[in-house]
């Protein structure tokens, strides 16, 4: 009686709200604004609310949001960005698209984010930002790494394409460094119909800059103040986006109690180890990632029974071929053995008890008979 289960299935997630996108495009339909308008606006204004900062600013799509906001930092060629060595990998391009180099720093294991203890060895008089990555959900140890960047006068970015509806020690991420980006690419946990993002700062200046390089450099229609993109946020998706926006933190908490299940059936396997939960943290559970030494056999052992599970990532950024000619230190052995071990289950907000205690007891036989 084993069903196919897929990695992540949004069809029940969005039939629920059908009624309600299609009367959302039906007011963009009748607007006659497809871009920067009235939709964009309230979303903007919605999602700072949710974020508890004073602007959200909607772009295109997460990377673009993360290199605009260096570039709207002054982060610029001979600088270097300090990133986590295991992220995905748009957090290390987003630094490369603003000419300036990632520093990898090792992860912590646990939170999977950059490790607050390694971060003061990597900084050199370079060195203008960091880039925290709140991965898989979990957030980043703010107030620690805050306390070092202020000593040394670095621009804070938090990437929390994977985290919308994560709280650090009780506030929202996306309010907890100089700036955020976001990803609504659709499988995140607040996502589009295509691709969008944002960036959320409580920085005036460095929103209005923003608002400008998104929009061809320009504030007044066909006066270029500086040299801009084309990186905006499109009135369908922000219209869609003010929906699933309404839905996300009951989303977040449905995602909560199916990790919490997968927990409780994955408890006493002594192969596999399960996330962590550190008291400051409230997790968004974008993934539920589980740590195997034998993942990739773990892996093919769920697939032949019809279960799909993922690798988030297969390579450190470093080790790839795109970073493969640059100087970038791939000494980091946290972030190494989570890219050999780690391995991502089945989740998403309406996935079911049965579909998680029968991923959970592949995984115990899986377990008892190697
Ligand atoms: C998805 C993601 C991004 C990039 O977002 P896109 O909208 O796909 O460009 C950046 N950082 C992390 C950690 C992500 O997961």
């Amino acid at each position: 009686m084993n069903n196919s289960i897929p990695f992540i299935d949004m069809k029940v997630g969005i039939a629920e709200i059908r009624t309600e996108l299609i009367s959302a495009f039906e007011r963009v339909l009748d607007s006659g604004t497809l871009i920067q308008g009235q939709e964009v606006e309230s979303f903007e204004a919605e999602f700072a609310t949710a974020c508890g900062v004073k602007h959200a600013i909607g772009v295109s799509n997460g990377l673009d949001a993360l290199t605009l906001s260096l570039i709207a930092a002054g982060i610029q060629p001979g600088d270097e960005v300090l990133v986590p060595g295991q992220t995905f990998i748009a957090t290390w391009l987003a630094v490369s698209h603003s000419g300036a180099t990632p520093v990898g720093v090792d992860v912590a294991p646990g939170t999977w984010a950059i490790d607050p203890t390694l971060i003061e060895r990597h900084i050199t008089n370079r060195t203008r930002a960091i880039i925290p990555v709140h991965l898989f959900g979990h957030a980043a140890d703010m107030d620690a790494i805050r306390r070092i960047a202020d000593a040394h006068d670095l621009f804070v970015l938090e990437d929390a394409a994977q985290a919308h509806g994560a709280l650090y020690k009780g506030r929202p991420v996306g309010s907890l460094g100089h700036a955020a980006g976001f990803s609504f690419y659709p499988t995140k946990n607040l996502g589009a119909f295509g691709d969008a993002g944002a960036v959320t700062t409580d920085d005036d200046a460095l929103a209005a800059r923003l608002r400008s390089l998104r929009n061809y450099g320009s504030t007044r229609k066909y006066y270029h103040d500086q040299i801009g993109y084309n990186a905006r946020l499109d009135e369908i998706q922000a219209a869609f986006l003010r929906i699933r926006l309404r839905h996300l933190l009951k989303e977040v908490d449905q995602r909560r109690k199916a990790a919490a299940f997968y927990s409780e059936c994955l408890t006493g396997i002594s192969d596999i180890e399960t996330p962590l939960e550190i008291d400051w943290c409230s997790h968004a559970y974008h993934l539920y990632v589980i740590q195997s030494d034998r993942r990739d056999a773990l892996s093919q052992f769920l697939l032949q029974a019809d279960v799909k599970s993922l690798i988030h990532y297969p390579a450190i950024p470093s080790r790839t071929p795109a970073y493969a000619s640059t100087s970038a230190s791939d000494d980091v052995p946290v972030a190494t053995r989570m890219a050999e071990r780690s391995l991502s289950l089945p989740l998403w907000p309406e996935i079911s008890r049965a579909q998680i205690e029968q991923v959970s007891q592949l995984i115990a036989n899986f377990c008892r008979k190697s």
